[in-house]
């Protein structure tokens, strides 16, 4: 661990008051704050909890954004909400949808930033890939989003946002009195879009408990999945305070080859990690931490890298199971991907190890939409291939 390691968490989060007459939007505040507000702005404390309940479902379960909707309100109490509050989520500013069905959202959230949204169908789930940030803090030298210099920490409200924005677009919101779907389009959240979601972790935990909770969207907390590069002090805290499944930004078997992958590693090196790892209290077979490594030609490839990765997961006694991910390539990325043969090669030493390899398919290839390739279009300002290049420790 070096002092001097460019990791900081010097970013902001806006306030919840739009600029538009004041109106506080309602979106994303947890019961307890939404009950709060609620009073604060006249309703009666005795009847507060029941509204709580009402206004949530219309929220979260029904989709309403406008409150005259709500007809279990009197019609007195919508206009007093309408007065003050809005619900209000990211509006899209585009949408593209690849040849495979992938679709990739560009919204803009206040303040006029953008952020990505991805969507992955595939035959028994949907999921969606949401941004915690703008940009990122952390500098993964193989991470487009690493290159964007603009940061800024997304709100509960625009993170569970993201997952009400591809519910509209997939018509997904149930009609009162319509039969229950049990297929859904969108089954499963993963936090691996823009940004390190545990340097954001209050909104992503309060967004993840909106989208967990039974009397709204109602996704189970084992159908989403946080992904970090490794921030090892809120390892714990997502365990305790969120309760999802956990990814890990592995990438390297050496702390070398790591410190110049995911730089975070020079705070937090690989053994501190895998101890918050092997830590994870809910960790147990059905709930295997995933590690994530992306196959890079010449860096992490190796046979005796394999060998390494299964050694460390071994010797930690992790229940894991082993993502790899092709490298998608962006312009002026100072990678190449390492070749089919070798990620299988690669991929099959870790499976005779018995553990899951799976080789990620890479989805939305035509549209820039594949992990690691969000970076919002306006953020122009990207550094130079030859900063990218200095950092990464190449010439
Ligand atoms: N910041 C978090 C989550 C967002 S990144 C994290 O780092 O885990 C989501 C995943 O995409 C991470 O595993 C990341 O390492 C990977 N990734 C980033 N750039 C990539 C690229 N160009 N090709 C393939 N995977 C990439
Ligand atoms: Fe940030 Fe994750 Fe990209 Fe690293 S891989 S720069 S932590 S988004």
């Amino acid at each position: 661990m070096s002092a001097s390691a460019p990791i900081t968490q010097d970013v902001m989060t806006i306030p919840r008051k739009t600029p538009e007459g004041g109106k506080i939007n309602l979106v994303g505040l947890t019961r307890d704050q939404l009950r709060a507000v609620l009073i604060e702005h006249g309703t009666k404390e005795k009847q507060a909890k029941m509204r709580v309940g009402q206004i949530w479902q219309w929220i979260y379960q029904w989709g309403v954004r406008d409150f005259h909707e709500m007809t279990n309100l009197a019609k007195a109490y919508r206009a007093e909400l309408d007065a003050k509050f809005v619900i209000e989520i990211p509006e899209v500013v585009s949408k593209q949808v690849s040849t495979d069905g992938t679709r990739k959202y560009l919204v803009r959230i206040a303040g006029g930033h953008e952020v990505e949204v991805v969507y992955i169908p595939e035959d028994d789930r949907g999921t969606l890939c949401i941004s915690s940030q703008v940009g990122c803090t952390l500098t993964c030298s193989f991470c487009h989003t690493g290159t964007q210099k603009l940061v800024r920490n997304l709100t509960a409200g625009e993170i569970v946002g993201q997952v009400m924005m591809a519910r509209d677009d997939l018509e997904e919101w149930p009609v009162p009195g319509a039969p229950k779907d049990e297929t859904r389009l969108l089954s499963n959240i993963v936090l691996m879009g823009m940004g390190e979601p545990l340097y954001n972790f209050e909104n992503v935990r309060d967004a993840m408990k909106i989208a967990m909770d039974p009397e709204g969207i109602s996704l189970s907390r084992r159908r989403i999945t946080l992904s970090t590069s490794g921030v090892v002090p809120e390892i714990a805290r997502t365990a305790e305070e969120i309760g999802c499944l956990l990814a890990i930004s592995f990438h390297a078997t050496t702390d070398d080859v790591r410190d110049v992958l995911v730089p975070i590693n020079k705070r937090w090196n690989i053994e501190e990690l895998l101890g918050a790892l092997a830590a994870y209290p809910k960790v147990s077979n059905s709930e295997r931490i995933t590690f994530e490594y992306v196959m890079l030609d010449g860096v992490n490839d190796t046979d005796e890298d394999a060998h390494r990765l299964i050694d460390h997961i071994k010797r930690h006694n992790i229940p894991a199971k082993i993502n790899l991910i092709p490298f998608n390539e962006w312009p002026g990325a100072p990678y190449k991907r390492s070749s089919n043969n070798r990620i299988r090669a690669f991929a099959n030493i870790v499976y005779q190890a018995g553990y899951a390899s799976p080789i990620r398919k890479t989805r939305g290839d035509d549209i820039m939409a594949a992990c690691g390739q969000l970076k919002s279009a306006t953020e122009r300002a990207r550094k130079s291939r030859k900063q990218i290049e200095a950092e990464a420790g190449l010439k």
